[in-house]
């Protein structure tokens, strides 16, 4: 996707991920008109520009200045697999060889970008995919927004009207300040409303983003309704546990009209039952909240007792949700012959880091 030229000089700066007043700083020395960096911002991320050469509103001369010091820093699309109901899952190469996975999900004409935050997860939450193969580093504001670029280009769609959701790999508030950045150059184009950040609860990021001037909707994996069983799943809840992440939950700034959003993985014979329904509910009492009930998906590294429960059995529990009052949705399988559903990135191509026995099973 990148020309040779920008792969043999990979230490010049990349201007992808800089706010207008990064960039402006950043090319004061070799622009010669202020507006130029309203030109530069605007090919960059309403276009998707890929390279200096097409920035034709530009002279030639000033193009050959900002190819000697800078580089548009997109991803090479390593492979691309578009599943029978649209979906379409992208492996996508960075700069220092990492790859990371991001997904378009089209939907009646919508398309909702899967974007990655890190190029890998820490979290070891025993359903998912990612947090099997382990830990891998921070992605740059560049770099997410990046992704964005790439499948638009892919996808030839404009900058407006799209859906985002940090739901690819990774965990967004373990990478706040790139997250930040990134949101602040997609919500120039895309309402903040229509961008998603879902985390485990990371307490620190959760009361960052409650600062944040453009917040986007926030998303909480959740799915067990008490301590220990969301520890079993979620190792993450020994340090950040249920009872503090509602506490700041309950804090947490929500314009007028707007929700939070609970993700509940369902797996049967864990947390699937009716008396699981009544307990999730008086949990989220009082708060301003959806919840999106999200079948799990099984994967052969996840070992057997991964498994959804059956139609009827999800049914039932988002209608006792719905009785008890609750906006309750089931998240439909997108992409599931190309394995671009939740939780199922896994950035082929990587090296396991560390091996957890495929043997692992759940208590209960
Ligand atoms: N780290 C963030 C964002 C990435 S995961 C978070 O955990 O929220 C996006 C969503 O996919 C999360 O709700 C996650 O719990 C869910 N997920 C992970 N593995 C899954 C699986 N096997 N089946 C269904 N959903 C899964």
């Amino acid at each position: 996707m990148i020309p040779s030229s920008e792969i043999s000089s990979p230490n010049r700066a990349d201007l992808l991920g800089l706010s207008r007043e990064q960039l402006a700083a950043v090319l004061a020395p070799v622009v010669d008109k202020p507006f130029r960096v309203k030109q530069i911002y605007q090919a960059l991320y309403e276009r998707g520009a890929r390279d200096f050469s097409d920035l034709t509103d530009l002279s030639k001369e000033l193009r050959a200045r900002l190819a000697e010091r800078f580089r548009i820093g997109l991803p090479v699309m390593t492979s691309r697999h578009e599943s029978a109901d649209g979906t379409c899952k992208y492996l996508l190469r960075l700069h220092d060889g990492t790859t990371v996975e991001a997904v378009d999900i089209p939907d009646e004409g919508r398309h909702t970008f899967c974007i990655s935050s890190q190029a890998g997860c820490a979290l070891a939450c025993t359903f998912c995919v990612t947090g099997y193969w382990g830990a891998g580093r921070n992605l740059t504001a560049g770099e997410i927004v990046a992704q964005v670029l790439a499948i638009r280009a892919d996808r030839k769609l404009p900058a407006e009207g799209l859906n985002i959701v940090f739901m690819g790999m990774g965990e967004p508030l373990l990478n706040v300040e790139s997250v930040q950045g990134a949101v602040e150059i997609l919500t120039e184009f895309i309402s903040p409303h229509r961008i998603t950040v879902s985390t485990v609860g990371i307490l620190p990021g959760i009361e960052e983003m409650a600062r944040w001037v453009r917040r986007p909707n926030l998303a909480i994996s959740l799915h067990a309704p008490d301590e220990e069983r969301r520890s079993a799943v979620m190792p993450v809840n020994r340090t950040y546990p249920l009872a503090d992440l509602l506490k700041a939950l309950r804090r947490y700034p929500l314009e007028k009209g707007r929700k939070l959003t609970f993700e509940y993985i369902l797996i049967r014979n864990f947390n699937d039952s009716l008396r699981d329904a009544d307990q999730l509910s008086r949990l989220l009492s009082g708060l301003k909240a959806k919840i999106n009930l999200i079948p799990v998906n099984p994967d052969p590294v996840l070992g057997e007792r991964m498994v959804p429960p059956d139609d009827a059995r999800v049914e039932a529990f988002k209608e006792r949700l719905r009785q008890r009052g609750w906006i309750a949705t089931v998240r439909r399988r997108r992409g599931d012959d190309v394995a671009a559903a939740c939780g199922q990135l896994r950035a082929f191509g990587r090296e396991a880091r560390g091996f957890r026995g495929k043997g692992e099973t759940l208590p209960g």
